[in-house]
């Protein structure tokens, strides 16, 4: 960034001493026919705009004409604001369109805050309230700043946006739009849907809308035609909107009265200031993005807006120049500008193949990285089955293994034994196929080695979980002075004991330094619980096999500190979220792939329906008649989630009311994810045992609860979750060979919650669902991979294959070119390796 300054100091100072070029004349005449600079500069902007800016109005271009002003011109006060404001020098010829543009809008805003001449529509008493807008920095940032250094982001945004992991300038930039809005004429609007359109405003007055609810009120118009903008139970439009003044707004179409009228759009005023007028046109793509309560769309895009202009022609590029020609990508700063406001829909797709390509690319970096990082490392243990070991665990289950389950077994095992490369395994498989008993088997295995093994998962209810299923599949092997926190197995074939603990956040001082005791001398075999108390400060001096379930949020990185705390462990990933293969393979490249693709039998497919809220108490009939026949229920409630307000019913509330109005003749109880674990487990043990008949529960139960007798799933506030979290949900049930049944219910579901509920009745595969969940949402989906469990990406989407097969040769090449990445256009990818990014594409890879 300094050179480029230094570069603009050049470039000027060479035409200040080359005053008398030959494209002197030409200014000058401009100069002569107008002697007011500032008049003069304005035309010459103008100009440039209807050009659209190309920068050929004037023969040496907009810089030579600043640099003959800041000669001829020096004094003048418009040139002096602009230099203060840093606008001048411009480099306009260094700037992309979309840069001019914006630059344009700037320095035309700049120079008319400090001309006296009251505007067309203005009256002199509204001049003299007018505030005087404070003067505010408006450089150039590099987008590390925090959001302080932006004008549009006012000291009641920061919090909302930090809600949204908004924190710094660049995390503007890179909060992708959920969607667009094309910009349309009044003629062409549509009803009933959300509609954006750029309108001046007649006439804005307060009303009365309806008995007791006043409002706001408007009359817009452009030239196609008029339209009634209506706003309930808001008042402060009335008072914001200026009749003169054109305004972008954006807001449902409705039915009133027989006409077309708009209800309580966001809105924004067309005003140089904010660099909308060169990007509010009929026809032009608007963004929509995500928000928090409390935040408007109106707001935030005034914020990315700014932010856009001010950093995103400094972001860090991390593409090598090489890499963008071959691949015909656009430079970052374009890219930026093109994903929020492209002209057409062609160039959001250059610009999103461009941003998906750096994603997948930075992930395959890393894919490589690691790989690398493995070679080196010492051969792992060898965990061949000793005979006899199976064997006994296989007879002590209460069902044999299925077709399915004996496969991957093998092909675990295979990877494990032999002491060459370690086991990389991704063992995928629908919910419920029986993934646990698989890992468990190989971790038996590879403590009848002499290895010590452990299952890692992402939640504390998961290693309970996990635990509980471990003493269920084990009971005819248990010791019976087992403890409640260790349990002592022994299997036939080996002498000595075989110890398991649970190891989570909640364990109490003295269990953990017991457990840590016995980790390090040896006697405890198997360690089961989250990723964050094993990975941070426990010491598993004789790990042979790391079991690491639901991936998503661990990834290569994580693997690569395994590896590196102790030596070359097998690792085995355990996911419910199937993903195809060949994508599977590409983006954790560094993973084989095993699937389960068969349930258990006697599994009977969960029969799905969506259920009208009106509706509810025939719902509860029907559970009545289920528990009186010994089945058990589950009602799951929506988080109450700070962020957001929800009309949902908050699961405390609800089981009283359930318990005590609805099923008092039950045995109701209460699940949330603000119990201890003493708590819940004592919940779950009962719900497990049949002593409740019903459990009302926070999402907490979606991972891994196996109750056979449940029979009915009623998933309350259903729109509030993806389609991957109620097939989850879904799994609880149809366990056992009882026919089962998922129930959603949803208030007042969107478009788009109302079609997921309805793919989940016709769709009982994983597979097929995470394909479907895959095409419904759009592309910038920023939250949405997340809780499908697939990798954090924003612009990538799992069927950019084509995508991710160039991005790993170019990643290749690369290593294979400048491994250590050292070369000078290669410092920022090797920073971004350095670190656990945590940002576009980090956490996954
Ligand atoms: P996953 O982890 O894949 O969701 P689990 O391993 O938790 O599945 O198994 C789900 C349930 O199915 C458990 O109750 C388990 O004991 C049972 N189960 C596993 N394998 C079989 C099998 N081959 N036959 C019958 N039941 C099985
Ligand atoms: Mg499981």
């Amino acid at each position: 960034m300094n050179d480029r300054r230094s570069n603009i100091k050049k470039r000027t100072t060479f035409r200040r001493t080359n005053g008398a070029s030959p494209n002197a004349r030409t200014n000058k005449a401009v100069a002569a026919r107008n002697p007011n600079w500032t008049r003069a500069f304005l035309y010459a902007l103008q100009l440039d705009q209807k050009r659209g800016h190309d920068d050929g109005a004037l023969l040496g271009g907009l810089d030579g004409f600043i640099s003959r002003w800041q000669v001829e011109g020096k004094g003048d006060k418009s040139l002096g604001i602009l230099s203060r404001q840093g606008l001048v020098p411009a480099n306009y010829q260094m700037l992309s369109v979309e840069g001019r543009s914006q630059w344009v809008q700037l320095v035309t805003e700049a120079i008319h805050s400090t001309t006296t001449e009251p505007d067309q529509n203005t009256t002199k008493s509204r001049k003299r309230i007018a505030p005087q807008k404070p003067p505010a920095p408006s450089g150039p940032l590099d987008g590390d700043e925090d959001l302080t250094s932006l004008r549009a982001v006012s000291k009641r945004m920061t919090p909302l946006l930090k809600k949204m992991k908004i924190e710094r300038v660049k995390d503007l930039v890179y909060l992708f739009p959920r969607r667009h809005n094309i910009v349309r004429t009044i003629m062409e609007v549509q009803p009933d849907e959300e509609q954006t359109l750029v309108a001046t405003v007649w006439e804005a007055r307060t009303t009365r809308l309806g008995r007791n609810m006043r409002g706001s009120e408007a009359v817009v118009g452009d030239p196609s035609g008029n339209l009634r903008i209506v706003w309930f139970n808001n008042q402060i439009p009335a008072r914001q909107l200026k009749p003169g003044n054109r305004y972008i707004f954006s807001g449902r179409i409705a039915h009133f009265r027989g006409n077309l009228c708009m209800e309580s759009p966001d809105f924004e005023e067309i005003a140089p200031a904010t660099g909308i007028d060169s990007l509010a046109h009929v026809g032009r793509l608007f963004p929509v993005y995500p928000l928090t309560e409390g935040l408007y769309q109106a707001n935030m895009r005034r914020a990315v807006r700014e932010a856009l202009i001010r950093a995103a022609d400094e972001i860090q590029e991390t593409l090598p120049s090489d890499i963008r020609d071959r691949q015909t990508l656009l430079e970052l700063p374009r890219a930026l500008w093109q994903i929020h406001y492209p002209k057409t829909l062609e160039h959001y797709d250059t610009a999103r193949r461009r941003l998906a390509f750096e994603e997948l690319f930075h992930i395959q970096l890393r894919v490589l990285a690691y790989r690398k990082s493995n070679e080196i490392g010492v051969p792992s243990p060898d965990l061949s089955a000793p005979a006899g070991v199976l064997r006994t665990f296989l007879s002590a289950l209460p069902f044999e293994l299925t077709d399915a389950q004996r496969r991957v077994l093998n092909e675990v095992l295979k990877d494990m034994s032999g002491g060459g490369n370690p086991m990389n395994r991704l063992l995928q498989g629908e919910v419920g196929s029986g993934k646990t008993v698989v890992a468990l088997a190989a971790l038996l295995i590879a403590t009848a080695c002499r290895y010590q093994g452990a299952i890692m998962v992402p939640t504390e209810v998961l290693a309970e979980q996990h635990f509980l299923t471990v003493q269920r599949l084990l009971e005819s092997l248990m010791w019976p002075q087992t403890k409640e926190h260790i349990l002592t197995i022994y299997l036939g074939s080996i002498p000595e004991p075989i110890n398991i603990a649970l190891l989570t956040g909640s364990t109490t001082a003295s269990r953990k330094s017991e457990i840590q005791r016995m980790l390090q001398d040896g006697s405890l075999d198997i360690v089961i619980g989250t990723h964050a108390v094993i990975q941070d400060g426990v010491q598993i001096p004789n790990l042979g096999l790391a079991v690491v379930d639901e991936q998503h949020r661990f990834g290569v990185l994580q693997r690569a500190e395994l590896r590196n705390r102790s030596n070359q462990p097998h690792i085995l990933v355990m996911s419910a979220t199937p993903i195809p293969r060949t994508l599977a393979l590409t983006l954790y490249g560094d993973l084989d792939l095993s699937t389960i693709d068969a349930l258990p039998q006697g599994r009977q497919p969960v029969r799905t329906r969506v259920v009208m809220p009106g509706r509810r108490p025939a719902v509860y009939d029907f559970i009545r008649m289920q528990v009186r026949e010994g089945r058990q229920a589950f009602i799951i409630y929506p988080l109450i989630d700070e962020s957001e307000t929800i009309n949902a019913r908050a699961a405390i509330s609800e089981q009283k009311r359930l318990s005590e109005e609805v099923f008092s003749d039950f045995r109701i109880d209460l699940l949330h994810g603000r119990m201890n674990m003493r708590e819940k487990q004592s919940v779950m043990d009962a719900f497990r045992r049949g002593d409740t008949d019903i459990l009302v529960s926070t999402p907490v139960v979606e991972v891994g609860i196996d109750v056979p007798n449940a029979a009915v799933m009623l998933i309350e506030g259903a729109d509030r979750f993806g389609l991957s979290q109620l097939h989850q949900f879904r799994g609880r049930v149809g366990r056992g060979s009882h026919p089962s049944y998922c129930i959603l219910i949803a208030e007042t579901p969107s478009q788009d919650a109302k079609q997921r509920m309805e793919v989940m009745e016709t769709i009982n595969d994983g597979f097929e669902l995470a394909e479907e969940d895959l095409r419904l949402r759009g592309p910038g989906d920023y939250f949405g991979t997340r809780q499908s469990g697939l990798p954090d990406l924003r612009m990538a989407r799992l069927s950019d294959t084509d995508l991710l097969v160039l991005a790993r040769e170019e990643a290749t090449l690369l290593f294979e070119h400048d491994p250590q990445l050292m070369a000078p256009e290669h410092a920022t990818l090797r920073k971004l390796l350095s670190v656990p990014s945590t940002s576009v594409s980090g956490e996954m890879a």
